[in-house]
């Protein structure tokens, strides 16, 4: 039997290089900031945070088509980690050791069908893990990133701050992310993980522009644009 196609490599940027970055999976934090956790009113934020995964080609470098399926399309602004080195059970105090670098990213969510699944108890793969879902920007090397730590991230839509955090405030910070994430999985080269967001979540929209800046990384800029209408045919 002859493979009639192979599905294209998704990959990103990376700074100073002419190399990109092939991406493999897509991990996501949930629930890692305590202002989100109280706007989003679901639970109780002393709850650890929880991993979810977004499909590969989901990761998007430009334009963003509204997706079908929802009314009620929103960012959320992320740090994202790009990790350049296998590991397994690896403690904190080694975890920075397998990123390569970083990136700005936004975790866009369907957020009545997230919340539709929510009431319905079942998996929120509706609302996460769509295509085009997961915006990423060109990545820093580690080296050259700073104290990512201690940066601030700000989210604005045509220009209006809507999101703004210190990294300070993750409840998990990157390395206590790698070494958790790395009980459950095997990581690897080409990984990404978007380490959760603030609050500040809102909705937007086609024709709207949406960029993330985080201290010393490159920043993100993505528009929504008119999406398939599936319904004219
Ligand atoms: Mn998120």
């Amino acid at each position: 039997m002859t493979l009639l196609f192979a599905p294209p490599t998704v990959s990103v940027p990376i700074m100073g290089t002419d190399e990109r970055f092939p991406v493999r999976r897509i991990y996501c934090v949930g629930r890692n900031y305590v202002d989100h956790i109280q706007e989003m009113k679901e639970g109780d934020e002393r709850d650890d945070p929880f991993f979810f995964q977004k499909p590969t080609d989901a990761v998007v470098t430009g334009d963003v088509p509204y997706p079908p399926g929802t009314e009620d399309l929103q960012f959320e602004g992320e740090l994202v980690v790009a990790i350049g080195a296998p590991g397994v059970d690896v403690p904190v105090a080694r975890a920075t050791e397998l990123v390569l670098g970083y990136a700005a990213g936004i975790d866009l969510t369907r957020r009545d069908r997230q919340r539709h699944c929510r009431a319905r108890q079942v998996s929120w793969e509706a609302g996460k893990s769509f295509d085009a879902s997961a915006p990423c920007g060109p990545i820093t090397l580690r080296a050259g990133a700073g104290d990512i730590d201690g940066a601030t991230l700000t989210l604005t839509t045509n220009g209006q701050v809507r999101q703004r955090t210190s990294l300070t405030l993750m409840i998990w910070n990157v390395a206590e992310i790698i070494a958790h994430l790395s009980r459950d999985y095997r990581l690897m080269p080409g990984d990404l993980i978007y380490t959760g967001t603030p609050a500040g979540v809102g909705a937007v929209g086609p024709g709207d522009q949406v960029r993330v800046d985080i201290d010393g990384l490159e920043p993100l800029c993505i528009t929504i644009t008119e999406g398939d209408t599936h319904a004219a045919q």
